[in-house]
């Protein structure tokens, strides 16, 4: 299958479900991402800032970027006047830094609180009761020009149904209690960003509303090259 073919595979998937699809194209050459863009995907993933940048100057301006790794607050500026949704916000600092950044930038950018799921020391994420803390705050209520829109979590990586199945239930959960408690009123609040290419489809049976797949679409990744920067 060509990656065209591929894409239309996953969106059959996701027809009967109210989700959309993030391209994660991380170590994927602009072309490869040309190729994605020309079948008609505009939202792409990408987890180094670096990587994102470089891609984000030679690429179509209407391509709507998503940062999905763990984001060091010195690198936020380069990203802060283009970036579509950051996937990672895993402390009260980083979205500072963020808000600062888009103030600087003159708009409001959109941001997912990344919460810890899965019992694997090497996940980043902030744990279900710092996430409230953050959200209860005085200084995340000062913050005018960042929006938190949703959640984000990477389950285990389980070759168990019912392990990844839970996490995904337990973070739909959190989100609902969140939801209630901080943005009932609020309908932008309304993202859940679950599932990769191993467990998209469990994800999308749990509630998912974004996708984040990446080998799937292009095919497995080469990291003989690169540092995967944790993730
Ligand atoms: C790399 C990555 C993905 C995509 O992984 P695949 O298994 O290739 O689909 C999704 N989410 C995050 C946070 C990633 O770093």
């Amino acid at each position: 299958m060509n990656t065209s073919e591929k894409l239309q595979d996953i969106q059959k998937a996701l027809e009967n479900f109210d989700a959309q699809l993030i391209a994660v194209s991380k170590t994927k050459s602009p072309a490869q991402i040309w190729e994605a863009y020309e079948a008609g995907q505009r939202h792409f993933g990408e987890n180094l800032v670096q990587e994102l940048t470089e891609k984000y100057e030679v690429l179509p301006k209407d391509i709507i970027w998503h940062q999905i790794g763990h984001l060091q607050r010195n690198k936020v500026k380069y990203i802060a006047p283009f970036i579509g949704l950051i996937h990672s916000v895993d402390s009260l600092k980083l979205l500072q830094e963020i808000n600062k950044q888009a103030v600087k930038a003159n708009r409001v950018i959109d941001c997912l609180l990344q919460i810890r799921i899965s019992d694997e020391e090497t996940k980043f994420g902030l744990e279900y009761a710092d996430a409230i803390e953050l959200l209860r705050s005085e200084e995340y209520q000062e913050l005018q020009n960042v929006r938190i829109v949703g959640l984000m979590g990477i389950a285990s990586n389980s070759s168990s149904e019912k392990v990844v199945r839970e996490e995904f239930k337990d973070l739909k959960v959190l989100f609902q209690g969140i939801k209630a408690s901080f943005f009932r009123h609020d309908d932008f609040f309304k993202e859940l960003s679950m599932g990769m290419s191993s467990d998209y489809k469990l994800a999308l049976e749990e509630g998912s509303t974004m996708v984040r797949v990446g080998s799937l679409v292009f095919g497995e990744r080469d990291y003989s090259q690169k540092d995967e920067d944790g993730n």
